[in-house]
This record gives C-alpha cells, structure tokens and sequence, in this order.
C-alpha cells in the first residue's frame, strides 16, 4: 500500500514575501510614472490657442498628473481620472475641428491671393508702386500667429488693393472717354479741313484741285475697267458784262446761283466744280454722248430760263443769264488732257456758234 504523504503549502519566508511586495510596489510606481509621462506628451502635443484654452487644459492635465504621483486611495483616483479621461477627450475633439476650419481658412487665404494677383495685370508703373507697397503690408502679415486675425488683415489690405484696381480703372475708362472724345473732335475737324480744301468757298461745289483728282482717278480706274462718264464744261456767256453792269458783288451771286442749279441738276454720285472764274465743270455717271448732250441741253434751258430780282442798284431789277456748254464722254485710250482738250473744242464751238447752247 502506498501512501501519499500529505503536501504541506509552500511556507514563504518573511524575506521572500518583502521581496514580493517590493517588487510590485516598483511595478505600480513604473506604471504611475508611465501614466504621467503620458499626461507631459498630451500636454505637450495640445495646441497653444486662446480659443481652445488651451492653458485651461494644460492646468488640468498637471492636477490629474498629481494625482497619479500622490499617494491617494485608488477608488478616489479611478474617479478623478474618469473626470479628466472625459475632458481630453472633448479638448482632443476642438482641436480636430479647429485644425480643419484652419486648413479651409488657408485655403480661401490663397485664393483671396489669387484672385488678387490675377486682377493685377496690365496696370502701369504708378500704380504697380502702389500695389507694391501695399503688397508690403502684406508681407508684414506673416508677423500675425493668429490665423483669424491674419485673415482678417488679408481680407483688408486685398480690399484695399482691388480699391486701388478699381479707382485706377474708373480713371483710366475717364482718360480713355475723354481722349476718344478728342479723337472723335479732332477727327471730325480734319474732315471738316479735307472737305474745306476741296470745296470753292463762294459757290460751295468743288474746286478746282478737286476735280484734278477725281478726273485723275477716273481716267486711271478706266484702264482697269469700264466706267463711262460723261464731261461738261459749262460757261456764262457774257459774265464780265454781268460784273460791270450789276457789280462784282451781283457776279458772285450769278456764279452761286449757277452752281445750285447745276447741282439741282445732277445726281449724288455725280461731281460738280468750279473749273475756274466763271467756268463748271461736270462729270456725269454712265451716259452715252446723245444722252449727255440731251442732259446738256436741259441743264442750258433751265439756267436760260431762270430770272434774278436784284435789289442793290437802287431800284429792283430782273436779271438773267446764259451758259455755253462743251460735252463729250470718255473714250479708250483718253488722259485726263484729251478728254478735257475735247471738252474745251466743245465749248470753244458752242461760244463760237452763238452760246447758250450744248456742243459735243
Ligand atoms: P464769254 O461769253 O466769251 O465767256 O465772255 P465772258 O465775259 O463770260 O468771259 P471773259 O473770260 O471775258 O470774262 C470772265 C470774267 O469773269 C472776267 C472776270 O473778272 C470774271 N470773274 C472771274 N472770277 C470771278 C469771280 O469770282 N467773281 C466775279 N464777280 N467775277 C469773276
Ligand atoms: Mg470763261
Ligand atoms: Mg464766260
């Protein structure tokens, strides 16, 4: 038969038992220093701003610190722990959401800059200076550590720029309308002069110079194509007997008068001038010579026709007045010297042959 011998439990020595103790109290010291190493990094990694108050925080996590290194009864420090696990959980929070509302506001900062920068272009030297200096004041921004603040100041100074771009546009757009105007005034005034340097002064048709050009051009534009025209040179019969009867003064009139009734007589594209003293000159559009003359003819009639009441001789006097009137039309090969010359032959027959009359 066997027999167990009955184990006794092991009996620990006092010293052995110390030793335990010793050991496990060195454990829960390591771990409370762990904890409050923990409590220093959460401190450390909190962020220093007045609207997270974070100081408010940072004091708390230094009274929870403490209470991990005093030697408090545990169920008491369980629940100032809970407390505070509470705390930095919620600071943690505001912290993430701040950190995002911040990368938003970074994020229109840039575009405020852009469209700042883009708005900028084409601008001249003053104005490039005073978007330089404000851009200074920009620059100084970088001093600010509070990002609303910085916005807030970027949002001012990229006002005051876009101010500046816009009172330099306004002036710009009232340089421009008043130069334009001028432009306009200047333009119209040369106009007036080119047309003035073409018009005779007393019968207001063209001048002499006008009808060289434009006889000139004719004839030039002939040898490229066909634009047929008819010439008339049309002269007062008599008109020195006019001036020395009814004065210089009546002789102006004459020559005026007859200038309107040719010009009643002609259609917008045909030209009318003075040719010289008491001479016209015609260029009719499109005309074959028997439609010319017949034009001629009418032109001659109705100036033969026509009567003046002259008032400056004391008593009121009628007047009339007759034109001799030399016609061709443009043939090929002519210069302006021959279809002129042929003009003048005319005219020459028509004086010739008794005036107030159409030759050709
Ligand atoms: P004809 O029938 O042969 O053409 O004779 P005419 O008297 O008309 O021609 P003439 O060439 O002998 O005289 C032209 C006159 O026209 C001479 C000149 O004093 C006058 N005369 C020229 N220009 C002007 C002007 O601008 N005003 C006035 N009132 N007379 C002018
Ligand atoms: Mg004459
Ligand atoms: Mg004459």
């Amino acid at each position: 038969m066997f027999f167990f011998k009955k184990q006794e439990p092991e009996k620990r020595t006092l010293q052995e038992l110390g030793d335990a103790l010793n050991l496990e109290q060195q454990t829960a010291a390591s771990l409370l220093n762990s904890v409050r190493a923990c409590f220093v990094f959460l401190r450390d990694f909190s962020m220093e701003l007045a609207e997270l108050d974070t100081s408010g925080f940072r004091e708390e996590l230094n009274e929870l610190s403490k209470t991990f290194s005093e030697d408090i009864p545990l169920g008491k420090r369980e629940r100032i722990f809970e407390r505070g696990k509470g705390r930095i959980g919620e600071f943690i929070a505001r912290q993430q959401s701040l950190i995002k509302a911040r990368e938003k506001e970074l994020k229109d900062i840039i575009s405020i800059l852009t469209k700042a920068v883009a708005s900028m272009d084409a601008e001249n030297h003053m104005f490039n200076r005073r978007v330089f200096d404000q851009s200074g004041k920009l620059a100084e921004l970088a001093h600010l550590d509070d990002i609303r603040q910085l916005k807030n100041q970027l949002e001012a100074n990229v006002t005051q720029m876009r101010q500046t771009i816009e009172q330099k546009r306004e002036k710009d757009k009232v340089r421009i309308q008043s130069l334009s105007t001028r432009v306009a005034s200047l333009n119209e005034a040369l106009e007036q002069a080119r047309t003035a340097s073409q018009m005779d002064a007393l019968t207001q048709v063209h001048n002499r110079r006008s009808f060289d050009e434009t006889i000139r051009n004719l004839v030039e534009r002939n040898t490229v194509e066909s634009i047929p025209f008819a010439l008339y040179l049309i002269d007062i019969d008599n008109f020195k007997s006019v001036n020395d009867t009814y004065g210089h003064q009546v002789g102006d009139r004459v020559l005026l008068a007859t200038a309107q009734l040719c010009k009643s007589e002609i259609r917008g594209e045909d030209f009318i001038g003075r040719y010289g003293g008491e001479e016209f000159v015609l260029i009719l559009a499109g005309m074959t010579l028997g439609q010319a003359k017949k034009r001629g003819a009418k032109i001659c009639e109705r100036i033969g026709a026509s009567r003046y009441r002259v008032d400056d001789l004391g008593k009121p006097e009628i007047i009339s007045f007759t034109v001799s009137i030399g016609v061709t039309v443009y043939q090929k090969g002519d210069t302006t010297q021959t279809v002129i010359e042929r003009a003048d032959q005319a005219l020459y027959l028509a004086k010739r042959t008794g005036k107030n009359k159409v030759c050709t």
